[in-house]
């Protein structure tokens, strides 16, 4: 098949140049992969991968020393420099045996591009293009990309034993494409989900971010959850706690994918996809019953922090990025004051970013709620405007940001010290409930506050 000219025409002239540099040395060369799957979709792919028939020495010949890196070499790519820009080109190979569910035990070439595709994942992730704008599609990848469907290429069952990874992979593409998962490949995930425990931690790490940050993530992890539970078994105890009380539906785990659903697309961060995911986790722990068979979960919040910190450190993320989820986790069932007093208070607490993520992972807790949660929805907007509001005010939520300073403050008298320091936190709270962050009428009040 000849791709449309629009879509050949997305690809950059950097790209073009490189299979253009490996066919005019009498070599095959074609994109692959992600690029061509997310050309097909119409979509700009992130980067361009090239496969070739030549060997890694001779990418490394036709392009020079200077244009080329030999990080890869070991899994015989070569990145090649153009146009600004690094493309990874990689010979033709087949995978033989796998000693470990994940690492084939050597690299072995091909000359032969179908031989190639075979060894590669899903169906959609298997088609090549040319220079020419030919697709070589051996598996039908066009046809289930028009389905959405991930389909493993060849038996499922042997290529998720072959690299458990393939199954995370199936449900980060599920949840970014929003795609289903065919029977069989589902099936197989579920029958070889025993191997993730092979996968190190770090892997699961980036897997599961790429999934709860996609667009499918909520219906995904709600699909798939005996495979999703497996990966992250620190989240097993929310799918058996039950929640009897008239504002919940269904388990924590059912909320938690449910909340997911709701995530608005432009918050689908790290921070807020993450947070949603964790926010409830320390329900199991502090569920209570009450004698009329009413459940709490008193300390919920508090205590799913802690386990957030302790999920999110044996993952290997970020401490940054862990201690932005953790605190997200910790106020989410936080008592809102939806006044502006209220926002810059919080916006004294958390700043701005993630007070915006905190309204977005309330938002989507919330909505997974039965009806009777309905009024916090208000609360949550109220809030979100007179956010807008007292960041337009010439205000100051932070002690940097108030109009006196430290230096100020000696000028009148008062020496630096714990008690400089009450009066300067004296007048922040003062701003912070809404005195005007006013230079002169702060130095009159510090005077007074200084004199008592
Ligand atoms: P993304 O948009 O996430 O980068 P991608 O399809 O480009 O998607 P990569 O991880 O960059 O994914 O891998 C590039 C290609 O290599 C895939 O499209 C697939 O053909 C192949 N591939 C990657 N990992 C595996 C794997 N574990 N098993 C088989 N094939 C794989
Ligand atoms: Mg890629």
């Amino acid at each position: 098949m000849i791709l449309e000219m629009s879509m050949q025409q997305a690809v950059p002239p950097a790209a073009r140049e490189v299979l253009e540099r490996l066919e005019a040395a009498g070599y095959q060369a074609n994109l692959v992969g992600g690029c061509v799957r997310d050309l097909l979709r119409g979509q700009t792919p992130q980067d361009w991968d090239v496969c070739t028939s030549a060997l890694p020495d001779q990418v490394v010949e036709v392009f020079g020393e200077k244009q080329v890196r030999l990080t890869g070499l070991r899994h015989g790519t070569v990145t090649v420099l153009a146009g600004g820009r690094s493309f990874e080109v990689t010979t033709y190979r087949v995978e033989s045996t796998y000693g470990d569910n994940r690492h084939p035990d050597r690299v072995n070439f091909t000359s032969s591009l179908r031989e190639d595709l075979a060894r590669r994942d899903f169906t959609i992730n298997a088609m090549a293009l040319d220079l020419r704008g030919r697709l070589t599609d051996p598996y039908q990848g066009q046809k289930d990309l028009k389905a959405g469907l991930i389909r493993c290429v060849g038996d499922p069952v042997l290529r998720f034993r072959e690299d458990a990874l393939r199954i995370l992979r199936a449900l980060r593409f599920s949840a970014r494409l929003g795609f289903a998962i065919h029977g069989d490949t589902a099936a197989a995930m579920e029958a070889e989900k025993g191997n993730l425990a092979h996968l190190s931690a770090e892997r699961v790490g980036s897997e599961v971010l790429g999934m709860v940050t996609g667009p499918g993530a909520g219906e995904t992890l709600d699909r798939y959850r005996a495979v999703f539970l497996t990966a992250l078994p620190l989240l097993a105890p929310a799918a058996d706690c039950p929640q009897n009380c008239p504002y919940h539906y269904g388990t924590v785990y059912q909320h938690t994918v449910d909340a997911l659903k709701y995530l608005d697309r432009g918050h689908a961060v790290p921070q807020t996809a993450l947070a949603i995911l964790f926010h409830d986790m320390g329900k199991p722990a502090t569920r209570t019953t009450d004698p009329q068979g009413r459940d709490h979960f008193y300390g919920h919040a508090q205590a799913g922090a802690e386990l957030c910190r302790q999920a999110m450190t044996a993952l290997r993320y970020p401490n940054r990025l862990r201690e932005e989820v953790a605190q997200l986790v910790e106020l989410h069932s936080l008592q809102i004051a939806p006044t502006p007093a209220g926002a810059r208070r919080l916006l004294n607490k958390v700043g701005e970013a993630q007070l915006r993520r905190l309204i977005e992972v309330i938002r989507c807790d919330t909505l997974a709620h039965t009806a009777l949660a309905r009024p916090r929805l208000e609360t949550l907007e109220e809030l979100s405007r007179c956010l807008d509001g007292v960041l337009e005010e010439a205000s100051a939520f932070t002690l940097k940001q108030l109009a006196v300073n430290g230096r100020d403050l000696k000028s009148l008298g008062i020496p630096p010290g714990p008690r400089m320091g009450g009066i300067l936190d004296a007048l922040l709270q003062e701003v912070l409930a809404g005195s005007p962050n006013d230079r002169s009428a702060l130095l009159e009040r510090a005077r007074q506050l200084a004199s008592n």
